[in-house]
Order: structure tokens, then C-alpha cells, then sequence
């Protein structure tokens, strides 16, 4: 159920709006998103994969293929349950990893669980006929459920796993993608679809020292428990006896820490922002319930849960009405009680008002879970509400009263230096024999930048040449200069979703059903003109329902704002249509399935189908 609301009596607007300036400006700083180091080079030790049991070696392949599906996450594995449902059987997944899941594969720390409920979240649930057993699953029973949709659709036997792609290079005379592999594999496709996920780039805090350190670290999204011992139940039993360092205290912070806390002999938890928490309120699924939806129930239900949370609409029902919803639901009962009173009112600060309720809601838990009232006034967050990720959890805050639980609060400043043994934080070395950084991703990088693949189109053209001048593209799915080639998962100029598969499933059925089109028509190469580029950026103008510019420019900073530099560069939510979720898939199945398309796009025929 929706938390209770706020009292807007409770707080002094002007108050708030003086302390969320101050503890933002004490977190500008000048080097923005270049602070962070990427796991490459002298870091790459930090993408190792820790759960390969054995590295495979087979023979190259070379093939030729209808489609090349690039990612076996869930945006990669609703692609190719697309093209098996299409009947286009011509098709092979390329995976780096050892399995699907994509994110669920390789974030497997202690405690992990998503916060969206899972029968919203995990796709295709009647189909391969899962029932999570809680309403927010388990990173585990996610992996699993990712491993199922594999078998029920026989996609293993479509799949190359322990594959990194290496180059996709167009090659107009053959109208194929020329895909090479660190396998030696030489793979032809007429079509090729990119699904590399905004959580798969890892990186690691700016400061200096790293390497020096001679105990162990890992990033959290590639844990070793050969070292920590446990699962992601916990357990870690070779923590016993050790000190150990958490950097961040974002989404996977607060899962892991209180797991670390049952394990470890001290746990030092190196906070720069506080987060801001609701109650998670998980529950055990209710079987019976479960089994007794109807028909095509999750459909409804996802589409109920994305109109709950898109600003700007009037759903007749909640059907999920949990934390994610009640924020909306407070925005809509504000915005309506404004156009009742006839007075004329600017929406901003419509949502603000609600906004304010939703953090002091947030604010006032604090102090009734953390005993110590100085360590509860430093866990407080002072920032708008969707400034950052909301997180969820029942543990978190409760884990800081264990007496092994220490948190340095750096007051924005972060840590500074690791050294041999320690980790530097105001003033003070912290010596500590393990550090988790816990720092999370590049979210806005490229899809063959998160790949690590050249990407070669037409007339030898690459990916970073196309987008020198900035990016352009239709839907944020196709480009001009790339035929016959898809985004599954793109974010700017396409859209989002705070329930990310749903936003897969748009767009892993609109690469589908324009590669369906190809193969009954004939199509050999299909691409979106240079025009069609300029009347999407135009289109792109639509306004969002909420000035996502100006809200995220009074943000505190964090990837959402590109680490406050929102000025010159459009934020990463805001590079996404305006119109919503909701009406970008309105849109994208209007253009595919009528004559835009092909107004749309160069198109060539006489293509020569590959036999399943
Ligand atoms: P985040 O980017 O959200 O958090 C990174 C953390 O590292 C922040 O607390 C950040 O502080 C901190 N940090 C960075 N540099 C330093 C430094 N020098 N010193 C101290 N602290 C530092 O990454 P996460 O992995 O937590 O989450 C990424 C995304 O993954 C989430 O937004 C969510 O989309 C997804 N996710 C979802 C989960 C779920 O559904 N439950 C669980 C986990 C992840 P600061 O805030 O000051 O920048």
C-alpha cells in the first residue's frame, strides 16, 4: 500500500529549498563524469568475470545468419523470443558472459533483489510459467527466471556464450553485417541487434592509490566469493575476521551492507550522499492469487504500472500501488487539488510541494530506525526526490546499529586516496583488509562503447564518426548510415522506464517486427534517411511532463544529471521522448506497421533470405 502522506504543514519550503542548494553546491565539482575510472587497461582486473567456471575454447564459426542478437541480458533474450514467436529461426545471441541474464548474471553480491515487484519486472511470466516466490525477487530467482526464458524458447542452442564481440563492420556488397569475435568467429548477418544494457560498464572512484593496495577489492558487480566466502543469501564466512570498506552507498550499497554486517568482523560503510529510502514491504507471493489471473494479466498489469508512473495521466486504477506509485499518486492529488482551486498555478511547483512531502515522509523514518541521532542526521538525504535512484529496503538503515557497522560520513567530499593498506577519508587513513566498491556504472555510455566493439557502417563510417556533432538518430533504435541494424535498450532519444524490461519489450518487438517485415517482403537493406533523423530530433523538442531539465538542474549530483553538468548537454532522462513510455510505443508501432517506414527509410529489395 501507499505509504501515508506527509504533512505539508510540517516543513518551511524556503528552508528546504536553502539546505538542497547548499549540500548540491558542496557536490558540483569540475571534472563532472571524468571522475570516475573506467575497468579497462590497468583496471581491466576489475571486469574479470569471478563466476566462469571454465574458460571455453571451440573452434571459430562462420556462418551466415538472418540475425545476429548482440547481449543475451533480458533486452538480448526478448529479441530472440521476438524472432522465434516471428518464426525467423536464422539467428544466433553473442554473449561475453558464461550465461544469460546480462545484469542478473553478473550482479550476484550478497543481498541483491530487485526493487520493481516482480510480476511487473520479469517478463514473459505465463509464458515460461514462473512464479517468484516474493513480490520483490531475488537477484537469484531473476537469473534463474533469465536461464528459463533460455530453455522454454530453446535459445541455448542459439547462443554463443564466453563471445566478446570484437568488430560490426557493414558490408554493402554482400548487405550484411560482418561480425568478428575473440573466438575467431567471422559471422554474416543481415540484420544485427545491440542490447548491451545501461548496468554493464563498471567503474571505479577517481582517486588515487588504487592499484597501490596490496589487500583485496572488487567492484560489487563482480563479487568473488572464493574470497568472501557465502552466497548472495550471505553467509560470508571468510569475512569473519576482516575489515571491510563499502565505497558508495547508492542501490547496491544498501543491499549489501546489511549482509556484510551479519559476516564481517567490522564493516566500513564510506558515504559521499546520503540515500533516500521507503520501507521495501516485501511479501511471499500468494499462490493462489498468482494462478488465478486471467489470461494475459501481466500485460495489464505492466501497462496499469507504467501509466501509474507517468506523469501527466488518469489511471483509473493502481494495480501495483507500491512506493514507486505512491510518489505519482501524491503528484496527481496535488496537481488536481491546484486546478480545483481555480487559481492559476505553475506545475513545478505543484510537484515540489508533493515532492517536499514525499522527502520529509522519507526524512522522518530515519531517526525512528537509527538509534545514535547524529549518525541518523548524517544518513539524511537533502535532495528532490528523483534526483537519484529511490531506493527500498528493511535492512539497510537497521544494519548501521550493529556495533561491528561503522559509517564515514564524508559530507560530500567522497573518499580521496586508497594507499597499501587504507582508505583515505577526511584527513583520517581507514585501514581495512578488503574494499567493495560499490560505485556503480557508466549508464549514459554508447552501446559499442559499453560492447568494447568497433562499429563500422556504411561507406566505412563509424559509430563515433556519425556522432562527432552529437547523436542522431530514429527512435533512438535506428540510424542512417547503419542498415539493417537495431537498438534494443536505447535510452536517449528512445525511452525508459523505471520497469526497464518494459521498455526492452518495446523495442526488442520494433527491431522484430521491421526484421519480420525484411524477410516477408524481400527486403535487403533497410535505412532511416538523414531527414528522417532531423524531423526525430524535432520531434525529440516534445516537451516531458515535467521540465526534467530544470528539475535535474537543481539536483544534487549523480549519473541521472551527468554529475551536475546539466547545462550544454541534455540530462540522460531528459534525451528521452517526452511523450512517455507510453505513447513512444504508440508512436514506434504507428510507424512500423503503416506507410512511415518506408517514407521513412531507404529501402532496397531482392534480398536473398537465409534458410533456418
Ligand atoms: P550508483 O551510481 O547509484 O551509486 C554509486 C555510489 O558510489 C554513490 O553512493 C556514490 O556517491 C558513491 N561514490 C562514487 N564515488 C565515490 C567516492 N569517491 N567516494 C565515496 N563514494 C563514492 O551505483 P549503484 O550500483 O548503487 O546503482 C546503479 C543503478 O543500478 C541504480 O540506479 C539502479 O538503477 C540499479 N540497481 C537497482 C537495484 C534494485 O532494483 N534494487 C539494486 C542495485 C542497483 P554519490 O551519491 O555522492 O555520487
Amino acid at each position: 500500500m501507499p505509504e501515508t502522506q506527509g504533512n505539508s504543514e510540517s516543513y518551511n519550503a524556503d528552508e528546504l529549498r536553502r539546505k538542497y542548494r547548499e549540500e548540491r553546491d558542496k557536490r558540483l565539482r569540475s571534472d563532472g563524469e571524468a571522475q570516475y575510472i573506467d575497468a579497462e587497461g590497468e583496471f581491466e582486473e576489475f571486469d574479470r568475470d569471478p563466476y566462469l567456471k571454465e574458460v571455453l575454447t571451440r573452434d571459430p564459426i562462420v556462418e551466415d545468419l538472418e540475425v545476429a542478437v548482440i547481449g543475451g541480458g533480458l533486452g538480448g533474450l526478448l529479441t530472440a523470443v521476438s524472432l522465434r514467436k516471428k518464426g525467423i529461426k536464422s539467428f544466433r545471441i553473442l554473449e561475453q558472459a558464461g550465461d544469460f541474464g546480462g545484469t542478473w548474471y553478473w550482479n550476484r553480491y550478497p543481498g541483491i533483489r530487485c526493487d520493481i515487484e516482480a510480476y511487473v519486472y520479469m517478463p514473459l511470466l505465463e509464458e515460461v510459467g514462473t512464479i517468484p516466490s516474493e513480490r520483490y525477487a531475488s537477484g537469484g530467482e531473476i537469473f534463474e527466471h533469465c536461464r528459463a526464458i533460455g530453455r522454454h524458447f530453446d535459445l541455448y542452442d542459439r547462443a554463443l556464450f564466453q563471445t566478446g564481440v570484437e568488430s560490426i563492420r557493414w558490408n554493402d556488397d554482400l548487405a550484411r553485417w560482418i561480425i568478428r569475435t575473440n573466438q575467431g568467429d567471422e559471422i554474416r548477418a543481415h540484420h544485427v541487434t545491440v542490447s548491451q544494457g545501461p548496468l554493464a560498464k563498471v567503474k571505479l572512484p577517481g582517486v588515487p592509490g588504487i592499484k597501490d593496495f596490496k589487500g583485496k577489492m572488487f567492484h560489487s558487480a563482480r563479487w568473488d566469493y572464493d574470497y568472501t566466502g557465502g552466497n548472495m543469501d550471505g553467509g560470508m564466512t571468510g569475512l569473519s575476521d576482516k575489515r571491510v570498506a563499502v565505497i558508495g552507498t547508492g542501490a547496491t550499497a544498501v543491499q549489501i551492507i546489511p549482509k556484510l554486517a551479519e559476516s564481517a568482523a567490522k564493516v566500513l560503510v564510506f558515504q559521499r550522499t546520503p540515500s533516500a529510502l521507503a520501507a521495501r514491504n516485501n511479501s511471499k507471493t500468494d499462490v493462489d492469487w498468482f494462478r488465478n489471473q486471467p489470461k494475459g494479466w501481466q500485460q495489464e498489469r505492466v501497462t496499469n504500472f507504467e501509466t501509474n508512473i507517468t506523469p501527466g495521466t488518469h489511471p483509473e486504477s493502481d494495480l501495483v500501488a507500491d512506493g514507486w506509485t505512491d510518489f505519482f499518486l501524491r503528484v496527481r492529488g496535488h496537481m488536481g487539488a491546484a486546478v480545483k482551486s481555480g487559481e492559476s498555478f505553475n506545475p513545478m511547483d505543484v510537484i515540489q510541494k508533493a515532492d517536499f512531502e514525499k522527502m520529509e515522509n522519507l526524512r522522518s523514518r530515519i531517526g525512528e530506525i537509527i538509534e545514535d541521532e547524529e549518525l541518523a542526521a548524517r544518513m539524511t538525504p537533502w535532495y528532490n526526490y528523483l534526483c537519484k535512484r529511490p531506493l527500498f529496503s528493511d535492512d539497510f538503515l537497521e544494519s548501521l546499529n550493529n556495533p561491528n557497522v561503522e559509517v564515514i560520513d564524508t559530507d560530500g567530499a567522497g573518499v580521496t586516496k586508497i594507499d597499501e593498506t587504507s582508505v583515505h577519508a577526511n584527513g583520517t587513513a581507514f585501514e581495512v583488509d578488503c574494499i567493495i566498491f560499490a560505485t556503480g556504472f557508466d549508464v549514459a555510455a554508447a552501446a559499442h562503447k559499453v560492447g568494447g566493439y568497433e562499429l563500422i557502417g556504411r561507406d566505412g563510417v563509424s559509430m563515433d564518426e556519425k556522432w562527432k556533432d552529437g547523436m542522431r538518430t530514429v527512435h533512438g533504435t535506428q540510424m542512417h548510415g547503419f542498415p539493417n541494424f537495431h537498438v534494443v535498450g536505447a535510452i536517449s532519444q528512445g525511452t525508459t522506464s523505471f520497469n526497464y524490461t518494459h521498455a526492452l519489450q518495446m523495442q526488442a518487438s520494433h527491431a522484430v517486427d521491421i526484421i519480420g517485415k525484411c524477410v516477408d517482403d524481400g527486403i535487403r537493406s533497410i535505412e532511416v534517411t538523414s531527414e528522417a533523423e532531423d524531423r526525430w530530433l524535432e520531434k525529440m523538442k516534445t516537451p516531458h511532463k515535467i521540465d526534467l531539465v530544470a528539475y535535474y538542474r537543481a539536483c544534487t549530483p549523480g549519473f541521472l544529471n551527468h554529475e551536475g553538468d546539466v547545462d550544454g548537454q541534455p540530462t540522460f532522462l531528459g534525451s528521452t521522448y517526452g511523450g512517455g513510455a507510453l505513447a513512444y510505443n504508440e508512436l514506434i508501432k504507428e510507424w512500423r506497421g503503416g506507410d512511415q517506414m518506408l517514407a521513412d527509410c531507404d529501402v532496397i529489395y531482392e534480398a536473398e533470405t537465409v534458410p533456418g
